[in-house]
Parts: structure tokens; C-alpha cells; sequence
């Protein structure tokens, strides 16, 4: 398998037949499609489907590029199928609603059961030793992933790495969160889970981005490009520099070099195609300070107060349709109704509240914004980098 090689390709729109054109010049860069798939193999494409959104909030990975990686990933004769584990509701109503399903159809690909899972054991996992994984990440020959550029409350912003958690079934991936609710502590199980899974290719929808209030809730952002690399540290590296981030600043992409995923050092990564300096956008909207962490039970709640960013309803743009509440993992919740009527919007109770913001992740509405204390925010903002050093 080759070295860290990261092929960036312009696009522009989601025209079919542009994106199809990228696709298949990305292709060619890191090596030709019959590097990745052979006749008969059993192939699962997993985009990051968080939502059953439309295409055009660019919240999930775009169809056009969903169809186009289908189409040429078929002309190798390989058999695919597809799948995401949004972690609350049915994913083949989330893949319709978000016209993945249409084309995925059209091109006779299958659902993957991702519904259901398979307890797997791996000690090559930094830290959790034990997984459950899709049924159809498992009955497979291999796995293509196909992420979005966003950003993210827990993790800054979600790439290539992040991409992977879907391939836990449906609430099991709020459970992961009251199990580690320490950021650095679920990047490293994001590596291992990477490590198990071991996404034969990447390739990430970067064509029309997310800033601010994402993962869900951002603006939708020009970026004009596709990335694709065998090594998803170097991918999510490269997309870092497209928004002037340090590449470390993303403990995924430090756990992920140190536990030999990848390299998150730019001196290492082979950059292929278009250069990247023609895309970096080092005004995209998003928090650039270190993620905080810390022993969050056993500080008091003055501290807590004080150094924690805290997930908080703005009242005006609340429908109360209580996703929020119900999506929130911890026994018992840590935001409810004060009362049955839903009058007013659900309140937290931060005592109880683990931070793992799926709570502002899935919001419909953009209701719900993380808050900075004063002293996270005072926090030193790592300098951008943005392509010193490539080769
Ligand atoms: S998910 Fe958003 S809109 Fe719905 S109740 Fe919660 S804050 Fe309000
Ligand atoms: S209130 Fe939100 S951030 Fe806090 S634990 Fe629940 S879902 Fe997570």
C-alpha cells in the first residue's frame, strides 16, 4: 500500500458532470480505481450521513459525490452496497431524505445493515479494546469512506477519522459518549476504531464546506475541492490547512500519527494534483483554540462554570420539538421540559451535563451554540500553518 499521499482536486459545483470528472482525475492521482476495488469484492461506500437534510444545507455528504465515487468504484465489477448509523432513527429514511438513497437506487447499491451489530475484539486499539460494529462495515471485503468537511462541537471539525464512528450502530454511539467523555480520550478510541476498520480509501466532499455552528447547524461554505488519501490523518492534516488550522490542534490527528494511523506532519505528506494554497480560506468560521479538557467529575461546579464551554438554547429560534432532549445520552437527562406542554424551550441542568454536545449536533434549528467561558476563550489560539513545509 502506498505512503501518505494525498491527492486535492478542484470542483467547484455539484454538477454531476463535474464532480464526476474530479472523481476520476482523484482516481488517477493516488493510483487508479483497480487499486482499490477488484471484480467481485464486496465494497460498503460509508458517507457521513448525519441528518436526512437536503442536499443543498450541505450537512451530509453530497449525492453527486456519493454517485459519482459509486460509479467509478463499479467499473472495477466490484459489488457495492452503502450505509451510516445517524444514531437516532432509521438510516434508510436519513439516506432518502438526504438523496442518497435516489441515486444509490439508480445504480442498484444496496442498503448495508447498519442497524445492528457485531461485538469485534482488537488490541491494536490505543484504548477501547472492544468494539460493536455495523453488521455491513463487517460482512464486507473493505470500506471506502466518503466524509464531508465540517465543523464540529466535541471535535473542532469532523473529517476523514471522525467519519468512521458512524459504522457504530444506531444509540450505541451515544453510550461511547457517557463511556468517554473526555475529548482526547475519544479521539484516541476514533484512532483505534480507525485502525480496526481500516477504510481502504478517503474521500472527502469538500466542495461546499460547513463553518460556524456545525455539524449541523453551520453556514455552508465554498471550498471547491475533493480530497482523497489511503491515510486519514494526512487527509484531515491537509483539510486543516485548508482552513489555516494547525493540524495538531486536532487530537485525532495526534493520537492518529502517534498510534501509526498516519502523519499528521506536512513535511511527510505528498501532496498531488491542484496545490492547496489556492484554497485555504484562513477567515472559516471556526473555534481555533485547544479543546479543553479536564477531570470534569471531580471539579466543582464554580470551576466547571468557569473553564467548560457549555452547550446553551437560544430561546427565539427554539421550536421545542425536543430532538435535542431526546438524543441527550446521560441517565438521567441533563436538559428537559419544566413542564409537559412544552410552553417553553427545554432547560439543562450542566451538573449532569457531560459536554459531548450531540445535543447541538442534531439540533434542527440551530437553536443551540456552545458557549466559551471567558477562560477557554483566553486560551492561546494556535497559529495557522498552512502549507509550510509541503512537499
Ligand atoms: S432540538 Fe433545538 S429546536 Fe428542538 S427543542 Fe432542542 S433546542 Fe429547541
Ligand atoms: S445536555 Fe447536551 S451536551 Fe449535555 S450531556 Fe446532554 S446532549 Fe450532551
Amino acid at each position: 500500500m502506498g505512503g501518505s499521499k494525498v491527492a486535492v482536486v478542484s470542483c467547484t459545483t455539484y454538477g454531476k458532470k463535474e464532480v464526476e470528472a474530479a472523481v476520476k482525475r482523484g482516481f488517477e492521482l493516488i493510483g487508479g480505481v483497480a487499486a482499490f476495488a477488484a471484480q467481485g469484492e464486496r465494497i460498503v461506500l460509508k458517507p457521513n450521513v448525519l441528518w436526512g437534510d437536503s442536499p443543498e444545507k450541505c450537512i451530509n455528504t453530497h449525492p453527486e459525490v456519493f454517485g459519482a465515487v459509486g460509479r467509478a468504484l463499479q467499473g472495477t465489477g466490484a459489488v457495492l452496497s452503502y450505509g451510516d448509523s445517524p444514531g437516532f432513527g432509521k438510516p434508510e429514511s436519513h439516506m432518502r431524505r438526504a438523496g442518497i438513497k435516489a441515486v444509490a437506487d439508480e445504480l442498484g447499491i444496496g442498503l448495508a445493515d447498519f442497524e445492528n451489530g457485531r461485538e469485534v475484539e482488537f488490541s491494536g486499539s490505543p484504548s477501547v479494546k472492544k468494539f460493536t460494529v455495523a453488521v455491513g462495515a463487517l460482512e464486507c471485503n473493505g470500506i471506502v469512506s466518503i466524509p464531508k468537511l465540517k465543523t464540529h462541537g466535541l471535535m473542532r471539525l469532523t473529517g476523514a477519522i471522525k467519519n468512521s464512528f458512524g459504522c457504530i450502530p444506531g444509540m450505541l454511539t451515544h453510550a461511547f459518549h457517557v463511556r468517554i467523555p473526555n475529548p482526547y480520550d475519544f479521539a484516541k478510541m476514533l484512532v483505534g476504531l480507525n485502525l480496526l476498520l481500516k477504510p481502504r480509501l478517503y474521500i472527502m466532499d469538500g466542495i461546499v464546506g460547513m463553518e460556524g455552528n456545525g455539524p449541523r447547524g453551520g453556514n455552508p461554505v465554498d471550498m471547491g475541492f475533493l480530497l482523497l488519501s489511503r491515510d486519514p490523518v494526512a487527509l484531515d492534516t491537509v483539510m486543516c490547512m485548508s482552513v489555516g488550522l494547525d493540524p495538531k490542534i486536532l487530537p485525532t490527528n495526534v493520537f492518529g500519527m502517534e498510534y501509526g494511523l498516519g502523519t499528521c506532519d506536512p513535511s511527510k505528506i505528498e501532496m498531488l494534483g491542484d496545490p492547496i494554497e489556492r484554497f485555504v480560506k484562513p477567515d472559516f468560521d471556526m473555534v481555533r483554540t485547544p479543546i479543553v479538557s479536564g477531570p470534569r467529575y471531580r471539579v466543582s461546579s464554580v470551576l466547571k462554570r468557569l473553564l467548560y464551554p457549555r452547550p446553551v438554547i437560544i430561546e427565539g429560534r427554539c421550536v421545542r420539538c425536543g430532538t435535542c432532549v431526546e438524543v441527550c445520552p446521560t441517565d438521567p437527562k441533563a436538559l428537559s421540559y419544566k413542564t409537559k406542554g412544552r410552553e417553553t424551550p427545554p432547560v439543562y441542568q450542566y451538573k449532569r451535563c457531560i459536554r459531548c454536545f450531540c445535543c447541538q449536533e442534531i439540533c434542527p434549528e440551530s437553536a443551540i451554540v456552545i458557549k466559551r467561558p471567558l477562560l477557554a476563550r483566553m486560551r492561546r489560539r494556535a497559529p495557522a500553518k498552512a502549507t509550510v513545509g509541503l512537499k
